[in-house]
């Protein structure tokens, strides 16, 4: 079954009376909802406390948990103290995941900078491969860690880039950002077989049991020449991509992806349409 869900507490949350994130599971069930991505963007500050109650309550509610991990996080480093802040960052987000029974840890790769691409691509593969190591000493493993496409030209995080990451190890899977990938693209998602090119990429590098369970961020994007400026949502006009290509792909490949929508102020309702559009399919 398809998931969908907000990526943090939408203002609708608030709106709603809800106070606290453990409160956020029985609400997303209440308006149709069923997957949730819990925000450690600015860092991992969460109790065990905390974690574990809305851990109980995903699970009470049946709803799918991933995390989003600092954007400090950069693996395009040779500096060892800098790269074992960003490895901190993982170690510490996969403990809360491991707290919340989240399935998933979500990641930026981090930014090329003035380096050769397929150079900081090498270092960002091979400083994951440590990380991995060290995830297993921590008996960690079973939590995935899923590099996400990116949205600006100078971040590592082409479709490509994420799919060599991902073959480090096999606790590694992507995280597809459709609006990301449309915004570095100029605006390029705009036909089923653009969609249908990504989707096909990741089953023929990573197979179908990775491609079936697909964890996707989707919302419109606003962008310029440089890639992404800022997250847009349905009510705002003229933004893509469009849901529904991926929601005919989703439907005709029987895949079962979870479906984070980053809509900027309007999460939880963006979701919810986007529910609908692969739901009018069905
Ligand atoms: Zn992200």
């Amino acid at each position: 079954m398809t998931k969908f869900g907000p990526a943090g507490n939408s203002p609708l949350f608030y709106q709603s009376g809800g106070k606290t994130s453990a409160e956020v599971p029985a609400w997303l069930k209440s308006i149709g909802l069923n997957a949730y991505e819990y925000q450690c963007g600015r860092g991992v500050r969460i109790k065990e406390q905390t974690a574990k109650e809305i851990g109980d309550a995903a699970r009470k509610y049946d709803i799918a948990v991933s995390i989003h991990a600092p954007y400090y996080i950069n693996l395009v480093k040779e500096d060892r103290e800098a790269l074992g802040k960003s490895q901190n960052h993982i170690m510490k987000s996969l403990y809360a995941a491991s707290w919340m029974g989240a399935s998933t840890v979500v990641f930026h790769p981090g930014g090329v900078g003035k380096m050769d691409r397929k150079e900081a691509l090498l270092l960002a593969q091979k400083n994951l491969e440590e990380t991995v190591n060290l995830i297993q000493q921590k008996g960690l493993s079973q939590i995935k860690l899923a590099p996400e496409t990116m949205g600006k030209r100078n971040q590592l995080g082409t479709v490509e880039e994420v799919l060599a990451l991902c073959q480090v190890a096999d606790n590694i899977v992507p995280t597809v950002d459709f609006a990301h990938l449309h915004a570095v693209s100029g605006g390029g998602l705009t036909a089923r077989e653009h969609f249908e090119e990504i989707v096909d990429r990741v089953e023929a590098v990573l197979g179908m049991k990775v491609l079936k369970n697909l964890h996707v961020h989707f919302s419109p994007i606003e962008y310029t020449a440089g890639g992404e400026k800022r997250h847009r949502n349905l009510e705002d006009e003229g933004f893509g991509p469009d849901f529904s290509p991926l929601a005919e792909i989703i439907k005709e490949r029987n895949l079962s992806p979870t479906i984070i929508c980053e809509s900027s102020d309007r999460q939880a309702e963006d979701a919810i349409k986007y529910m609908e559009t692969l739901e009018k399919l069905q």
